[in-house]
């Protein structure tokens, strides 16, 4: 072969140009590496899955006549290092050439850059051809000012690719509906079952215990759940234009348990596609053109908050975070503006606690590699906040256990949105609650051995005090912050036994905090 083209495990798009001609002295490379599999500790779906994924979309480019190079985990010649194994086989091949779709990793396009001028190599780089804004496109959009918003990111985006708008405007007069959206889940609301696989992969579980591959979470290898080709992607996207998007935005940020939504507690109207999205076996335009259209056909069951709340995350969110990763990295990995540094509580590893609500989400997630947007921000990134972890270890923990997990989405969500350890980058104030956000939204506290509505004395729910511990700590940071005003004019007028009963109450919980 003449020329060796890398394909990473997230750049599974079989639309992508490369693939629309065939040359014999093209050949393509693909490998399963330790590197990979333990740069953090995983949660065994995701490696799982991965993997699953990267043999099958293999298979379907030499089925379509593609030469393809495929290493293994388990193979001999296998190194383990993605450069080693790209030095070995220029060697063995003779290829003069290598190209390479850039990767969405900071660390990956960093070895890769640094190992090509280290050996005098010249890699032709190509766009991954996946998502509709560049690395660049703060730059771009924002070009007069430092002050990202998500807004209006969003709106240019949707604006120029014309998506739910009508003469230039959006469609129905608005941009946003999030007021309409985000109610609590009645309890005579049915969900349906989501839709899960049961791809058998006890060959690849094998090889990871025989390689020795540390993993973390549960698994059943002859039934994982999560799509691992194109076909099972895109049945999980028509389930969701089905199922989940009449109530996408409605029930967007409620959570709820086994008992009052059985078999669908975890997932609930969430589209479960940010898997298939973030190893590129869906495009993001086509997820969004098929829900569009699915409205469509549809309005007189699926209103217009509800398309909109969806569009909102995958071509507002998912774009936006990703543009913040590119113009901040690789400073942006060592954030830490409330100088956070406790360890992360025992139970982030097991689920026992007490707490209801963090033992629901952090269960799910070792059952299925999955919780949705508001477990990670309002449950477990809450409380992490709120009793000061240090984003370092949140990160390896986000990182590791989701499906979806890669950094340069996980990154700025943890870090920026949920931390606040970028200063307001992302967020305009710190998304902390205490526990009538938990009421309010969701089932668990009247499952939960703590009161809610207690804030100090026996079984006084955590979230109550942490939060105005966290309200009277950061106080030089944030009594300034419109947003928070209101806050510390409560805070203020609390009298001095109020506030010091809450703050000894925390104090308490801190100090015990593995045993909460
Ligand atoms: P849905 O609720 O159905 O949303 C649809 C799609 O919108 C998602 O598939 C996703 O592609 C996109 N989306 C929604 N919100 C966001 C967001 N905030 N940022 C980027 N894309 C978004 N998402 C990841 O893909 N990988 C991560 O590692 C990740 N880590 C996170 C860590 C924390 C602390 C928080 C608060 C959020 C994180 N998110 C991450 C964002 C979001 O929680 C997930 O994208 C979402 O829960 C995936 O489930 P879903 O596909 O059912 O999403
Ligand atoms: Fe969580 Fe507190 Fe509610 Fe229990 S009472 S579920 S700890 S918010």
């Amino acid at each position: 072969a003449k020329t060796i083209r890398l394909i990473l495990g997230d750049q599974l798009n079989a639309r992508h140009r490369w693939f629309k001609t065939k040359n014999s002295e093209t050949l393509y490379v693909m490998m399963e590496l330790g590197q990979e599999a333990d740069y953090v500790l995983h949660h065994r779906q995701k490696v799982l899955a991965f993997f699953k994924a990267m043999r099958n979309f293999s298979n379907a480019l030499e089925s379509a006549g593609h030469r393809i190079f495929y290493l293994r985990l388990e193979d001999a010649r296998n190194q383990q290092s993605l450069t080693k194994n790209l030095l070995w086989l220029l060697e063995e091949t003779g290829a003069k050439h290598i190209e390479c779709q850039q990767p969405d990793e900071y660390r990956l396009d960093h070895q890769l850059k640094s190992w090509a001028g280290a050996n005098n190599i010249d890699i032709k780089w190509f766009d991954t051809e996946h998502f509709l804004t560049g690395r660049n496109a703060l730059k771009d959009y924002f070009p007069d000012t430092d002050n990202y918003l998500m807004e209006t990111f969003y709106r240019k985006v949707r604006s120029e690719h014309d998506i739910l708008m009508e003469d230039g405007k959006p469609i129905g007069g608005r941009w946003n509906f999030d007021k309409e959206n985000q109610r609590k889940l009645p309890k005579s609301q049915s969900v349906t079952e989501p839709l899960v696989f049961a791809n058998d992969v006890s060959d690849i579980d094998n090889m990871l215990s025989k390689q020795n591959i540390k993993t973390m979470g549960n698994v059943n290898p002859k039934q994982l759940i999560w799509p691992v080709n194109r076909k099972q992607a895109q049945q999980l996207l028509s389930y969701f234009c089905e199922f989940g998007l009449p109530n996408f935005g409605r029930y967007q940020d409620t959570m709820t348990t086994d008992n009052i939504t059985p078999g669908a507690h975890w997932s609930l109207f969430h589209s479960r596609l940010s898997f298939a999205l973030n190893t590129k076996m869906l495009h993001p335009l086509e997820v969004v053109h098929s829900a569009v259209e699915h409205w469509s056909n549809n309005k007189d069951t699926i209103s217009l908050a509800q398309i909109e709340g969806f569009v909102r995350q995958v071509i507002g969110w998912r774009e936006f975070v990703r543009a913040i990763y590119w113009k901040f990295m690789p400073e942006y990995k060592n954030n830490n503006a409330l100088n956070h540094t406790r360890a992360l509580p025992s139970y982030y590893w097991n689920a026992e606690t007490k707490m209801a609500c963090m033992h629901h989400s952090i269960q799910q997630s070792f059952d299925y590699a999955y919780a949705h947007h508001i477990q990670r921000l309002m449950v477990t990134g809450n409380f992490a906040l709120l009793a000061g972890v240090s984003p370092d270890a949140l990160d390896d923990w986000y990182l590791g256990i989701y499906i979806d997990a890669i950094e340069w989405v996980e990154l700025p969500n943890t870090r920026g949105m949920s931390q606040y350890a970028d200063n307001g980058l992302i967020a305009t104030k710190p998304y902390i609650s205490s526990a009538n956000y938990m009421k309010k939204m969701g089932h668990y506290c009247s499952q939960c051995h703590y009161d809610p509505n207690k804030k100090t004395g026996d079984k006084a729910c955590p979230f109550n005090s942490l939060y105005w511990h966290f309200i009277n700590r950061h106080k030089e940071h944030f009594e300034n912050n419109h947003r928070m005003g209101m806050m510390y004019q409560v805070w203020n007028k609390k009298s001095d036994d109020e506030q010091n009963a809450l703050i000894q109450q925390a104090e308490h919980y801190l100090k015990t905090i593995n045993e909460l």
